[in-house]
C-alpha cells in the first residue's frame, strides 16, 4: 500500500513525499480513503500509530474546496494540550504548502487578542484546546456555524483532563450536517457514549497494536538502589549509544535536580516540567527538537503526547506509579517502525508498580544488572514484604491519578506538594474541572514574548 491508492491529490502527495513518509501507517491506510469521501470515523489507534495525518491529509484535500467566511471557521479541531495542538498545526504546515489554507490556533498561553485577530478573517483550519475555544465562544467572538468538519483528538486524553461537558457544548454549537471524526487510543464508556451521541454511522477503524507489544522497542528493568540511581543512569547513558533521550521522573523536584546534576555532569541536557510556563517549555522542547540538547529531563504531564521525533532511548528514572504512564512513556521510542530503547530503574520500593505494568501489557520485562554491583538493589522478589501501614485505596479514575501540575502556581512553589505527590494523589480524588480548565488552558497572563509563527499561518503562499 502506498499514499497514492489512498486517493489523495497531487499537490498532497509531492508534500507527503517530501515530508519523507513512504508507506501509510495502517491507520492512515484505513482512515483516509473514507475521510475523503466524507463518512463520520472512529479511529482507535496507540500513540505514535499516526493518527495525526490520517486526518490531516484528507482534511487538506477536503478544505481547498470552498472558501472562507469572516469569523466562521469551516473546520475545528480539538486537542486536549497546547502542545498537541501546535503539533497539529505544524502538520498542516508540512503537508499543506502546496494547498492555500489558512489557520488559526486557539490555545491557552497566547494573547486572545492575537488569536481574535486571526479569527476575524475566518479560517479553514481552526485547531483549538476546548477551555479556550469556550472562553471565547462564550464570549461572542467566533460562530462556529460554518464549521462542517469537526475533529475530536485524543479522546481518551480528553475524558482525563475533565474536557467531554465542554466537548459536548462545543458539539453542540456547530451544524447539525457535518462530519465528524474521533480519534483515541482507548475506548472507554465515556467516550464511546460521546461518540454515539455526536457521530452518525460512523465507521470504526481499530487498529490493535499495544504499545507495549512494539517488538521494535526493546524494554528492560534496571534493579537499582535509590541513591545510585544518578551513577547508575550517567554509566548507561555513556555505555549505551545514546543519540537522543528522554528522561522521565514522578515529580517535578526530581526533574530539575536530575537535569542539575546531569549538566554538572557534563551532559547536553534540559528539562521540561509543569512549573515551567508554555513559552518556555516549547523553548525547551524546540532547543531538543534542534539538537542543542539530546537528552530532555521531563514530567509525564509535561511530555504526554508530545511528538518528538527518533528517540532513541526512553529512561524511567523513576519507576511509573500508573502503568498507563509506562505505556505512554515507552511510546516516545521504537515510533512509526524505529528502533528504541526503554530502562526502567526499579528500587524495591516500586515492586508493586512492576507488577501492574506487567499486568497491563501482558509482558515480563526482562531484568538486567545495574552496571556496578553495589549499585544493585536487592531483588524486590527476593525481599521477605514488609508490613505497611494499610494504604488507602487509589482513585480508580485515571483521571483522579495523574500528576497533577497546576500551572496557575508558577511561581509560588511549595516544597511540600512537590514532596510528596501520593498525599496530594489522595487528596485530589475529585478533580475540579475549572482548575483542570486552568492547568492546560489558563489565563493569557502567561505569554509576553513575540507571536508564534503559526498562530495565523497561511499556507503555501
Ligand atoms: P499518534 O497521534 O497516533 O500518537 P502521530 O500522528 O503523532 O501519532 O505520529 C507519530 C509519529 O509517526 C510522528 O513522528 C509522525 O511524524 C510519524 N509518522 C506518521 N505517519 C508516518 C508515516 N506514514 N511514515 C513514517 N512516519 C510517520
Ligand atoms: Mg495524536
Amino acid at each position: 500500500m502506498n499514499f497514492a491508492d489512498l486517493g489523495l491529490s497531487d499537490e498532497l502527495l509531492r508534500a507527503v513525499t517530501e515530508a519523507g513518509y513512504s508507506e501509510p501507517t495502517p491507520i492512515q491506510a484505513s482512515a483516509i480513503p473514507s475521510v475523503l469521501m466524507m463518512r463520520d470515523l472512529i479511529g482507535i489507534a496507540q500513540t505514535g500509530t499516526g493518527k495525526t495525518a490520517s486526518f490531516v491529509l484528507p482534511m487538506i484535500d477536503i478544505l481547498s474546496q470552498g472558501r472562507t467566511r469572516a469569523l466562521m471557521p469551516r473546520s475545528l479541531i480539538l486537542e486536549p494540550t497546547r502542545e498537541l495542538a501546535a503539533q497539529v498545526a505544524e502538520n498542516f504546515e508540512k503537508y499543506g504548502k502546496y494547498n492555500k489554507l489558512s489557520m488559526a490556533l486557539l490555545i491557552g498561553g497566547v494573547q486572545m487578542g492575537d488569536q481574535v485577530k486571526a479569527l476575524e478573517k475566518g479560517v479553514d483550519v481552526l485547531i483549538a484546546t476546548p477551555g479556550r475555544l469556550m472562553d471565547l465562544f462564550e464570549r461572542g467572538k467566533i460562530l462556529l456555524t460554518g464549521c462542517e468538519l469537526l475533529v475530536i483528538d485524543e479522546a481518551d486524553r480528553m475524558l482525563d483532563m475533565g474536557f467531554i461537558p465542554d466537548i459536548e457544548t462545543i458539539c453542540s454549537k456547530l451544524p447539525k450536517t457535518r462530519q465528524t471524526l474521533l480519534f483515541s487510543a482507548t475506548m472507554p464508556p465515556p467516550i464511546k457514549k460521546l461518540a454515539d451521541k455526536f457521530l452518525s454511522n460512523p465507521k470504526t477503524i481499530e487498529v490493535s497494536r499495544p504499545a507495549s507489544t512494539n517488538l521494535d522497542i526493546t524494554q528492560r528493568l534496571v534493579p537499582v538502589r535509590a541513591d545510585k540511581k544518578r551513577e547508575v543512569l550517567r554509566t548507561l547513558l555513556n555505555a549505551e549509544d545514546v543519540r537522543t533521550a528522554i528522561i522521565f521522573c514522578n515529580r517535578k523536584t526530581t526533574v530539575r535536580e536530575l537535569n542539575k546534576s546531569l549538566r554538572a555532569n557534563g551532559f547536553q541536557s534540559s528539562e521540561i516540567h509543569g512549573d515551567m510556563d508554555q513559552p518556555a517549555r516549547l523553548a525547551e522542547l524546540d532547543r531538543f527538537k534542534r539538537g542543542d540538547v539530546n537528552i530532555l529531563v521531563a514530567s509525564d504531564v509535561a511530555a504526554r503526547g508530545l511528538d518528538i521525533k527518533g528517540v532513541s532511548h526512553v529512561f524511567n528514572f523513576d519507576a511509573p506509579w500508573h502503568p498507563d504512564d509506562y505505556v505512554h512513556r515507552i511510546g516516545r521510542t521504537g515510533r512509526a517502525g524505529a528502533k528504541g530503547a526503554a530502562f526502567t530503574f526499579v528500587t524495591s520500593e516500586d515492586a508493586e508498580n512492576i507488577a501492574n505494568i506487567e499486568k497491563l501489557t501482558g509482558q515480563t520485562i526482562e531484568r538486567i544488572a545495574a552496571p556496578g554491583r553495589e549499585a544493585a538493589d536487592e531483588p524486590a522478589a527476593e525481599r521477605p514484604r514488609r508490613e505497611r501501614a494499610p494504604r488507602r485505596e487509589k482513585p480508580v479514575e485515571a483521571s483522579a491519578t495523574r500528576e497533577p501540575e497546576p500551572h496557575r502556581e508558577i511561581g509560588a512553589r511549595d516544597a511540600r506538594r512537590d514532596a510528596a505527590p501520593e498525599l496530594k494523589r489522595e487528596r485530589g480524588g475529585r478533580r475540579d474541572r475549572r482548575r483542570e480548565r486552568g492547568d492546560e488552558d489558563g489565563d493569557d497572563g502567561g505569554w509576553n514574548g513575540p507571536i508564534p509563527a503559526f498562530l495565523d499561518v497561511t499556507l503555501g503562499r
